[in-house]
C-alpha cells in the first residue's frame, strides 16, 4: 500500500469518529418518557413537610394532594398508580434534584415563576395558592402591615422568603430548611410570624390550636410540576400536560381539591 492510500484510509476513519461519538451521545439522550416506560416507574420529588400537599402519615406513608396527583398521572400514563417512586425534596433542594436528574420531575408546592423558568420547565398550572401569614392567636399582628420590624420565619428557597425580603427590607427574616422546623420555631417563640402559602399554613392550623392565619394574601401562586430543561424531556412534559388537562376537564383535580383543601377553600 502506498503512503497516499494509507493516509486516505486513516483520514476517512478519523472522519467517522465524530459521527460515531455523536451517535453515542444521542443514545444517552433517550427521551425521558421512554426511560420511564422501560424502567416501569416514575421517580418523583415530593414534599414531606407541606401537609396537605406532601407529608408522611402515622404509617410512614407519603400522602397528600401532590402525591395523589402523581399517582393519577402514573395510572393514566403507565397503567398503574403504584408505578412511582417518591423522593423527598425541600424548598431549597428541589430545583437541583430536577436539574441533576435525581428525579424525573417534582410535584412540590412549587410556584411557577419567571426566575425559576430560566432554570427548569414547568407543566401547566394545576393549583392556585396565595402567600399568607400565620401568627399565634394572641399576637398583636392583625394585618400584613404590622409585620414591619418583626421577626418573620420563612423556609429558605421559597417564593415567600423572596417576597417578604422585598416587601419588608428592614424585617428580620429567620430562615429554615423545612416547614416542620419553621413551625417549631414559631411555636417556640423564636419569631413573631411565619409566612408561606395559605395551603401549608392551613395544614398546620388544622392540627395545632393557638395559631391563626391573617385574611390578606400577598400573592397568587400557581403551582406547576417542575422538569429539567432539554429536548429529551419535551415528550414527557407534553404527555403530562395533556393528562393534566384531561384531569381538569373530567373533574379529577376538583376532586383532589375537595379531598385535601376543602376547608381552606371555604375560608
Ligand atoms: N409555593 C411557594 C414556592 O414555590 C412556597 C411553598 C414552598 O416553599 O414550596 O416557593
Amino acid at each position: 500500500m502506498n503512503n497516499l492510500k494509507k493516509f486516505l484510509i486513516i483520514f476517512t476513519g478519523l472522519l467517522f469518529i465524530p459521527i460515531l461519538a455523536n451517535g453515542c451521545t444521542k443514545k444517552q439522550e433517550t427521551e425521558l418518557l421512554q426511560t420511564i416506560q422501560s424502567r416501569g416507574k416514575m421517580i418523583v420529588g415530593v414534599r414531606y413537610d407541606t401537609k396537605p400537599f406532601g407529608f408522611i402519615n402515622e404509617k410512614e406513608e407519603v400522602k397528600g394532594f401532590d402525591v395523589d396527583l402523581c399517582k393519577e398521572l402514573a395510572k393514566r400514563i403507565l397503567g398503574d398508580e403504584n408505578a412511582i417512586e417518591f423522593q423527598q425534596v425541600t424548598s431549597s433542594n428541589r430545583i437541583f434534584s430536577i436539574t441533576s436528574g435525581t428525579v424525573d420531575f417534582a410535584a412540590a408546592t412549587m410556584t411557577i415563576t419567571n426566575k425559576r423558568e430560566r432554570i427548569i420547565d414547568f407543566s401547566i398550572p394545576y393549583y392556585i395558592a396565595g402567600q399568607a401569614v400565620m401568627v399565634p392567636e394572641n399576637s398583636n399582628i392583625q394585618s400584613i402591615g404590622d409585620l414591619s420590624g418583626k421577626k418573620i420565619i420563612v423556609v429558605l428557597g421559597s417564593t415567600s422568603e423572596k417576597n417578604i425580603r422585598e416587601l419588608f427590607p428592614a424585617a428580620m427574616v429567620l430562615g429554615f430548611r423545612t416547614y416542620t422546623d419553621a413551625f417549631s420555631a414559631l411555636k417556640n417563640g423564636r419569631g413573631d410570624a411565619l409566612t408561606t402559602d395559605d395551603t401549608i399554613i392551613y395544614g398546620f392550623i388544622s392540627e395545632n390550636k393557638g395559631f391563626k392565619m391573617l385574611d390578606e394574601r400577598l400573592t397568587r401562586e400557581s403551582y406547576g410540576l417542575g422538569f429539567k430543561k432539554g429536548k429529551e424531556v419535551s415528550s414527557l412534559i407534553e404527555t403530562i400536560n395533556f393528562t393534566l388537562q384531561e384531569m381538569m376537564e373530567d373533574g379529577t383535580i376538583t376532586g383532589l381539591e375537595e379531598k385535601w383543601t376543602s376547608d381552606l377553600n371555604k375560608k
